[in-house]
Parts: C-alpha cells; structure tokens; sequence
C-alpha cells in the first residue's frame, strides 16, 4: 500500500516509527505536512496537492494515518476530510478527530453512551460558582481549562474557598472550564489504554511524581506496564467506539466505584506506550490498517 502519514514532523518518535513499520511490511510510506497541502474542492475530482522540488503534486494514497497537532485541527480535518472525499481510507477519520478535540461533545457524547466518567460540570463565565462546587459534590474537587494539555491547565482545589477563587479566577479569563470531582483514590495515578480497533493492545500506568497530583509523563510521572481488569479493557474499548476512533489513547482513574474515563485522545503518542510496554504497538497500527481498509474507505463509525 501507499500510506500518508499526516505528520508536521518526520523526526517525532511516532511518526518515525510509523513510517518503520509500514516500510518493514513491505508498504511505501510517506510523511505529509498538512499545512503545506493545498486542496481543489471540486465535486467531480477532489484533490488533495502539495509541492515537491517546487513542483505541484497531487497526493495519492491508499490510505492515510492523521497525526494532527492540537493546534492545527481544523485545517489537518479539512485535509483529512478532502482525503476521504476522494475515496482514500483514514484510520481515524475527520469527524472522529474533530469529536474527540472538542471536550465538551465528548464528554457530552460518552455521558450519552453510558461511559463512566467523573462527576463533571462545565461552565464559562456564568456567574454560578457555588452551584459549580455544590454540583460536584464540594472540594476537594479539579478544575481544569478546556484546552489544556500535558496537565498544564488542570488544578486541584483542596478546599471551597479556594475552589471558589480558582473558579472566579477561571471566569474572568473568559475561558471554558470544568468542575470535576477529584478522584483521590487515584493517588496520582492514572492508566492510558492503547486501543487499536476493538482491542486494547498495550497499557500503562502513569504515577505523578512525589507531591504532584498529575501523572502527565511530562511533569515527571513514570510510566510502568500494567495488567488491565477485564472491566477496565472494555471501558477503554467502548469510549474509543463512542468516539468512532480506530486508533485512541484513552485515559482511566481507578475509583472506589470502578474505573472512569478522563480523557480519549485521537493522536496518542507512541514512545512512552512502547518504551513503558516493549509492545510494537506502530506494527499493530499498520496491521489494523491492512485488514481494516479492505472493507471500503468511508464508513462513519460514531454519532454525534
Ligand atoms: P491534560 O489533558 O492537560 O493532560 P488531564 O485531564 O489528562 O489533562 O489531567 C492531567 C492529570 O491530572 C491526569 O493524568 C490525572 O493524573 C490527573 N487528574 C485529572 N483529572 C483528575 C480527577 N478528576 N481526579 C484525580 N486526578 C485527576
């Protein structure tokens, strides 16, 4: 196969390995810089084009895989989406990314489909502070900005007096911003579920460092492989489902009333995943593809 890995940067950890495994089962792969795409959006013969040695090149692919930065989602969808007008396979495709990167329909979605999450109350400059903390059933509770990522925006607030300055704080940034029930018999850990189809193929615990809360790998949380329950496998499973994602990093809080979903994420990274586990999991990528992409290019998985 022709595979486009849509990817700023051929050095990253996942997109290397990605082009590694495509190439070791015999296909040809190709990193693809979305903002450099232009595309003709034409009913009769959409295109997708970018330039080579400064000549312009039409792009053909029997099947691309999005890598899309969280920062470039709307024009990375719009190219994946001209894709997939024009009859190629994504794994992962647009409506799923876009679904999964607006916090709100997510969380939105998966409440819809019965998947467990955290107490959880959304807000933006409503002047409702005391219901928010009351809604989530007092401090200590979490309150984290929408768009935030790597654990930056995400606060713990031990007490309501502080919960309620963290929140009026929050309100006058004009940003959107949960209220979340703080999980503490996670004890600062959490599980990214790696799942590939309907199977989660590899899975790991982070555990945030010494005082912090957060287990992001990039706070210094250490990663270590761990043995999933069988409850814990198919929740991961069903939110990547509800999302209508192939490929998705979904990330559990073990609590005293079984696990929740924190967080399902359309471009999970590789290296922490298969350094933590010693699981190929690029090569598992490029299989799914193999089989999956025989049943057709376009089949909407998900709603909503
Ligand atoms: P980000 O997307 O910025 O990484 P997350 O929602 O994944 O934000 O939160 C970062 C980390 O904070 C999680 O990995 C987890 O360890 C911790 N955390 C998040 N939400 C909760 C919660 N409700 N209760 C306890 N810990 C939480």
């Amino acid at each position: 196969m022709k595979i486009g890995i849509l990817s700023r940067n051929k050095n990253l950890y996942s997109t290397s390995r990605l082009v590694e495994a495509a190439e070791a089962r015999g296909h040809e792969a190709h990193v693809i810089d979305v903002l450099k795409c232009y595309m003709n959006v034409t009913s009769n013969r959409p295109t997708v084009h970018t330039k080579v040695k400064g000549e312009d090149s039409i792009l053909n692919f029997d099947a691309v895989i999005p890598r899309i930065g969280a920062s470039i989602t709307a024009y990375g969808t719009a190219v994946l989406r001209q894709f997939e007008v024009a009859g190629v396979y994504s794994v992962n495709e647009s409506i799923a990314i876009t679904r999964s990167r607006d916090k709100l329909r997510a969380h939105q979605l998966l409440a819809r489909k019965g998947v467990g999450m955290p107490i959880t109350s959304y807000a933006h400059s409503a002047d409702a502070t005391k219901e928010l903390i009351k809604s989530v059933g007092g401090a200590p509770l979490i309150v984290k900005i929408i768009e935030s990522t790597h654990g930056d925006g995400v606060v713990l607030a031990e007490t309501n007096k502080a919960a309620e300055a963290l929140i009026n704080a929050f309100r006058s940034l004009n940003a959107d911003f949960l209220v979340q029930e703080f999980i503490k018999e996670a004890s600062g850990s959490d599980i990214r579920c790696f799942v590939v189809g309907d199977r989660v193929i590899a899975a790991m615990q982070r555990t945030a460092a010494e005082g912090e809360y957060r287990s992001n790998l990039h706070r210094g949380g250490q990663a270590q492989v761990i043995k999933l329950k069988p409850e814990e496998r198919a929740l991961a499973v069903r939110a990547a489902k509800v999302m209508g994602l192939d490929v998705a990093g979904v990330d559990i809080l073990r609590s005293a009333h079984g696990p929740l979903v924190i967080e399902v994420n359309s471009s999970p990274g590789l290296e922490g995943i298969e350094k933590s586990t010693g699981k190929d999991v690029a090569d598992a990528i490029i299989k799914y593809i193999e089989k999956d992409s025989l049943k057709g290019p376009n089949k909407p998985k998900g709603k909503g």
